[in-house]
């Protein structure tokens, strides 16, 4: 059964103030499964204050004290990960197996943080004068406002809240209105695990209302994002006028290079799983397709056929390879980019088109001979579309990977040390995975460059978001 949906302010699962709430669709069956509450100024208030009381006992307690609850919380994620993983896919559509991937990657992320919390080190500068000490220290940046979406409702917010919670910050989650079960699965984990309560809210509403309310608001002292590029520099602008701390992890357009002296079979086989994973609606997805000349039309042919063997359908159902879109928006936005591409000389291989009048469901789909000026050429797909080209010489693969504002991921297929070589100095991501898939490991550096935005979700670069450098310098009395 899917879950009551409730607000976390303050130590207390409760509803909005106003009683009011915004439907929850399940994607596969476009149908309401549930009611989320709608979070007003007066349950913002509240989630502010207690985020304030939150900081200032969660910073006294010791960071070792703070990775043992964190690791229960981690083992608490991993014991309910069956039951999490449905009410992700009834609430999110992605198949159970992806779901339930999210649900135990999420622990691991815990577990990370929990670790690498105990080693937010500070250091010692030798001084010029004799008796003087000069410290330097790491102190949390304090009450966190974290706005994460609907596409990996667990995973998106176990980087932030885990971040926040092992450097001894308070958080205030507003959470995808769209998924928020699962969600507020995780939250609860972090609760049973020993978090007090007025250290984590979850809060869930309209989310420009919120956002305006809590970033400018003076207990926040620090805001990260994960969404849309246009949101992303909408909430930093914001954040700029408050002098803020920032973390913006934004959309990416990631180019996916196959050289002529590629394991064809190899990238085939990575990239379309890679591609219609949850869907396609994942930031780091594989979407511009530069295939060397040579190989194009094998690429293409083997690409294809991988395509038609995925089995789209109810992420409940144990054969389903591909689930639906996540929200009726992102079916318009699909068929908007297919029909773009089409009308504008790009050739339809397969797919295509909406499945059926029920749920959000809709055909993997491969374009080829897509001219740039398409607009999927140019903007972030965030669906189940890849779009193949062809190119003559390595030089302007190059090129056409970095020619878009976007710079999160990027994959290339080679043989060859040179061009890998190459790849890594000169293609403009903040992540580059070549000749496999090795991305948003928890102990790996996750983040983008250029429009794609700023700071890292991942690696020992993650708990630095959440510190404040404190330069403390004593000489003898
Ligand atoms: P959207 O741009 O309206 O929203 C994206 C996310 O930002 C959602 O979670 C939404 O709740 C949140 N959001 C929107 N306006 C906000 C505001 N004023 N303040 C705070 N949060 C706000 O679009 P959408 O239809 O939900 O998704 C479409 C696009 O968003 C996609 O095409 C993709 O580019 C991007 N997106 C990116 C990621 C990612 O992982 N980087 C995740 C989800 C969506």
């Amino acid at each position: 059964m899917y879950p009551e949906i409730r607000l976390h302010v303050a130590g207390e699962w409760r509803g909005a103030r106003s009683g009011e709430t915004l439907p929850i669709m399940n994607p596969a069956t476009g149908e309401e499964i549930g009611r989320v509450p709608k979070a007003g100024t007066a349950d913002l208030d509240e989630a502010l204050e207690a985020a304030e009381r939150g900081f200032k006992a969660w910073r006294k307690v010791s960071a070792f004290e703070r990775s043992k609850i964190l690791r229960k919380a981690g083992d608490l994620m991993r014991e309910r990960a069956e039951e999490t993983a449905r009410i992700l896919t009834m609430e999110q559509g992605k198949p159970l197996v992806e779901a339930k991937g999210e649900t135990l990657a999420a622990a691991d992320v815990i577990d990370w943080f929990a670790e690498e919390g105990k080693r937010a080190y500070g250091r010692v500068i030798p001084a010029r004068g004799d008796g003087v000490m000069q410290l330097v220290i790491r102190e949390p940046v304090g009450p966190v406002a974290a706005f994460t979406p609907w596409n990996f409702p667990i995973n998106q917010a176990v980087r932030k809240v885990s971040a926040a919670l092992a450097t001894g910050c308070s958080v205030i989650l507003k959470g995808p209105e769209e998924t928020p079960a699962s969600c507020a699965a995780l939250i609860q984990c972090y609760l049973d695990a020993g978090v007090p309560g007025d250290v984590i809210g979850l809060v869930f509403g309209v989310p420009s209302e919120i956002s305006e309310y809590l970033i400018p608001h003076p207990i926040i002292r620090k805001v990260t994002f994960t969404g849309s590029t246009a949101i992303g520099k909408l909430l930093a602008g914001l954040a700029g006028q408050h002098m803020k701390r920032v973390t913006m992890e934004l959309g990416g357009h990631a180019p996916a290079i196959v050289f002529k002296d590629a394991d064809l079979d190899k990238a085939v086989k990575l990239l379309t799983g890679h591609k219609f994973r949850n869907a396609g609606q994942v930031c780091v997805s594989p979407t511009r397709f530069l295939v060397h000349d040579s190989v194009l039309e094998e690429f293409t042919d083997k690409f294809v056929a991988a395509t038609k063997q995925l089995k789209v359908g109810n992420g409940l159902d144990a054969d389903t390879t591909m689930g639906p879109l996540a929200h009726d928006r992102r079916v318009s936005a699909v068929e908007g980019f297919v029909q773009d591409a089409t009308a504008n000389g790009a050739e339809l291989r397969t797919g295509g088109s909406r499945i059926g009048n029920q749920g959000y469901f809709f055909e993997p789909t491969v374009i080829t001979n897509v001219p740039l000026s398409a607009r999927i050429m140019n903007e972030e797909p965030f669906g189940p579309i890849a779009s193949i080209n062809g190119f003559s010489d390595d030089e302007a693969a190059f090129e056409e990977a970095n020619r878009l504002p976007y710079g999160l991921a990027a994959y290339a297929y080679t043989r060859s040390t040179d061009i890998a070589e190459k790849l890594a100095s000169r293609v403009e991501s903040g992540m580059i995975s070549i000749n496999h898939l090795g991305l948003a490991l928890p102990e790996v550096p996750f983040g983008g460059i250029k429009d794609s935005g700023y700071g890292s979700e991942g690696g020992s670069e993650a708990i630095d978001a959440y510190l404040n450098t404190k330069f403390v310098t004593q000489a003898r009395a």
